[in-house]
């Protein structure tokens, strides 16, 4: 096991293979003569698959001549661990960074902006996961964990858990929802219970990167989980539905190019009302009025964040803050009152706390 591990360049065969295998499905599965994707999602992809591989061989370098200068006893000073133990150390720890790491990149604007292109894919696919800025990559605490840990000696470890990494997540992002055949069976539903309460499953991956939450299964501001789904369960962001989402993307899309997508904040977009533009800025667009209106049946997405331009209703801006649209259904039609100034008590209707906006002071 360690001679194979040791072969030189291992890494990049191995993911390289997988991706492959799982292309190989895409393809057969007819994914592609289908596909609505476009050459610059191809370019973008393509090279986000470079960049992960270049800042990964930078930071390891890094972490190795920092850590050979500062704090030389260190070096290998781990090497002696059994492998098992050694490989779960390492994966928790690599797993809990990343879900911290993506959970902030949705709920902080100015990390948003680096993980946003991940989400303004319309299709899923084995690329799709290579999609972020290469700052994103470079801060990526779990990638500087990965040189970390290879530096005290724990590289057959960070080998393994790449492996079981690549594979939870290339599928994850897949097209070929293989969990699907898991819950149309009764007697492999228990299966299906116990595999996505361990691991990330296509299905829940997918709802993070559904549009949004108007079909009850996307959920871009839960799920955010790259290996294990332990901590969505533990930190309450867990949404299992068993189902995949009706359309994916971003709710408002300029279509910025990949150069700016990727080299952001060093190439801005040019594109008009863009996340990622030069000297753009969110701003609040709450009123002081209510919304009267009449509600058909329907699902409907309160914006609660306020920088929607479609108020009272949600267009996504909400993404990069902790904020997230609230889902109202609507039984029957009906009139109804609906909050634009965000005080109200009782969301979407209004209370009339927006009066507390006009009334002077005695
Ligand atoms: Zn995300």
């Amino acid at each position: 096991m360690s001679e194979f591990l040791n072969t030189p360049n291992i890494d990049l065969y191995l993911v390289v293979g997988i991706l492959f295998v799982f292309g190989l499905i895409e393809f057969l599965l007819g994914h592609y003569k289908n596909s609505g994707r476009k050459s610059d999602d191809w370019i973008l992809e393509g090279i986000g698959f470079l960049v992960v591989a270049f800042t990964k061989s930078l930071i390891v370098a890094a972490v190795f001549f920092l850590g050979k200068a500062v704090l030389p006893a260190s070096f290998e000073v781990l090497s002696a661990w059994s492998l098992l133990p050694a490989f779960v150390f390492y994966l928790l720890i690599d797993d809990v960074l990343q879900y911290w790491y993506h959970r902030s990149a949705h709920e902080y604007n100015w990390l948003w902006k680096h993980h946003r292109v991940h989400h303004a894919a319309k299709e899923m696919g084995i690329l799709t996961s290579y999609r972020n800025s290469w700052v994103y990559y470079l801060l990526m605490p779990n990638l500087w964990w990965g040189g970390i840990a290879t530096f005290l000696g724990l590289g057959p470890s960070v080998l393994l858990g790449l492996i079981v990494k690549q594979v939870v997540v290339t599928s994850t992002h897949s097209t070929w929802r293989w969990d699907d055949v898991l819950y149309r069976s009764r007697i492999l539903k228990p299966i299906a219970w116990v595999v996505e309460h361990i691991f990330i499953t296509p299905a829940f991956h997918h709802a993070h990167h559904g549009r949004d939450q108007s079909d009850h299964v996307s959920d871009p501001n839960g799920n955010f989980g790259n290996t294990f789904s332990m901590w969505d369960q533990l930190f309450g962001t867990a949404k299992f539905t068993r189902k995949f989402p009706a359309a994916y993307g971003l709710q408002t899309d300029p279509g910025d190019k990949w150069t700016a997508h990727l080299l952001y904040p060093f190439v801005k977009s040019g594109k008009e009302g863009s996340e990622i533009g030069k000297g753009h800025q969110k701003k609040k667009n709450t009123g002081v009025e209510p919304l009267q209106t009449t509600l058909e049946k329907g699902t409907y997405l309160y914006c609660q964040c306020g920088y929607s331009s479609t108020q009272p209703w949600c267009n996504g801006s909400h993404h990069g803050s902790k904020f997230k649209p609230m889902v109202v259904e609507i039984e029957k039609e009906r009139k109804a009152s609906i909050c634009t100034c965000k005080l109200t008590k009782s969301p979407p209707y209004c209370d009339d706390s927006h009066l507390s906006l006009t009334e002077q002071p005695a």
